[in-house]
């Protein structure tokens, strides 16, 4: 990630997608354009890097100058489009290919056609780089593009943000931070997941995910996905990881508009953590706190045998298919308890005492967040 004034930006498009994209780009138009000089015209400043790069690559003889506009200001495109300048060479029965970095509304094509409009031309085609069909909201025809891209601002490879950013070689997208919260909520079975789940959802709006649930909801109804799971579950073993994080995954995707998310029951894993990290990442947001509910072995042993009585869960029914749940945890799945600390965001809480009492713990560490 990088900062550039008051923002930030992730990767997005790599050096090597870039020059695969100009490669393209090359191929297509020298085979256009092979028997004819075209005049290739940049438009600066954005595009300065992408025309240099471009007609390095160009294998036929052609002319290149440039035409500049200052179309932005900020991250917004400015309504009232700054002039054209620049066009001081004769380019009357000539193919024109005007090189953009980027369109995104279109706005600055209005300007395009209009200083080429008397230039008597022979034809005029218009190339861009980048290109985001979300935004276009033009007729004008873009006869060559690069790569289509999300309507989310960019820098890099020429594109600035407030000056910033031009001297990038590769493209970083801006970080909307998400003002949302995301919380792991963690301990061994019997701990009380589930239970503080269901109130802190409705306290603070959030979309509650058990994996555990969801592979019953699964099993239940005996998808695919339920007949793959059952085969640990019953033994009380983890479900492999990529078929939980895919599921995961899939879940967050069905809740894109949500508050934020308590997750019960994931991560188990490092692995699973680390997917959780990224999947955050991608929605611009975070994990904000892993909060453990801590109780002793023989109390949540007693806690799933009385559970297992009414719940109908075959896991909770036999003393040693939860005793391997409360092992696999303290084996495979206690270590998460480093990873979080380390970003300073593990909070262990007394997992003992009345409901009510445990909620009130739960939610002076949220509040605190
Ligand atoms: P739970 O309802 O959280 O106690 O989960 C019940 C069972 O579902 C576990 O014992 C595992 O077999 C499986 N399971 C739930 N969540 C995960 C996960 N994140 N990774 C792997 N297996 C899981």
């Amino acid at each position: 990630m990088i900062k550039l004034h008051d923002k930030y930006f992730k990767p997005y498009i790599t050096a090597k997608q870039i020059e695969k994209a100009i490669d393209a780009m090359v191929a297509k138009m020298a085979n256009d354009f092979a028997t004819e000089v075209p005049v290739f015209v940049g438009v600066l400043n954005g595009s300065f890097m992408f025309v240099s790069d471009f007609v390095k690559k160009y294998p036929y003889p052609c002319e290149v100058t440039f035409i500049k506009l200052a179309s932005y200001e900020g991250v917004k495109s400015t309504e009232d489009i700054q002039r054209l300048v620049g066009l001081t060479q004769d380019v009357s029965g000539r193919t024109v290919i005007v090189l953009e970095d980027i369109i995104d509304t279109g706005n600055t094509l209005v300007e395009i056609h209009r200083i080429f409009e008397n230039a008597h031309v022979k034809t005029l085609k218009i190339a861009t780089l980048f290109y985001k069909p979300q935004a276009y909201k033009k007729d004008y025809k873009i006869h060559y593009t690069g790569v289509d891209i999300a309507d989310k601002f960019i820098v890099g490879y020429g594109l600035d943000y407030n000056n910033l950013g031009r001297n990038l070689p590769e493209i970083y997208q801006i970080k909307e931070t998400q003002h949302m919260t995301n919380l792991v909520l963690f301990g061994p079975p019997g701990a009380g997941k589930g239970t503080q789940a269901n109130f802190l959802k409705e306290k603070y709006n959030l979309v509650h995910i058990s994996t555990g649930d969801v592979f019953r909801y699964n099993i239940k109804n005996e998808t695919a996905l339920g007949v793959l799971a059952k085969s640990y579950i019953d033994k009380g073993a983890l479900v492999p990881d990529q078929v939980t994080i895919d599921m995961l995954n899939a879940e967050v995707e069905k809740n894109a508009d949500a508050n934020g998310f308590i997750f019960d029951g994931f991560p188990r894993t490092n692995a699973q953590a680390k997917a959780l990290d990224a999947l955050m990442d991608e929605k611009d947001s975070q994990i904000n706190a892993m909060i453990a509910l801590e109780v002793e072995d023989e109390i949540l042993v007693g806690r799933l045998l009385e559970r297992g009585k009414t719940s109908g869960r075959a896991d909770d029914a036999d003393e040693t298919v939860i005793r391997n749940r409360i092992k696999v945890y303290y084996d495979e799945t206690a270590i998460l308890k480093d990873y979080y600390t380390a970003q300073n965001k593990y909070h262990g809480v007394d997992g003992v005492g009345s409901i009510e009492a445990i909620t009130e713990r739960l939610s002076t560490v949220i509040d605190k967040l």
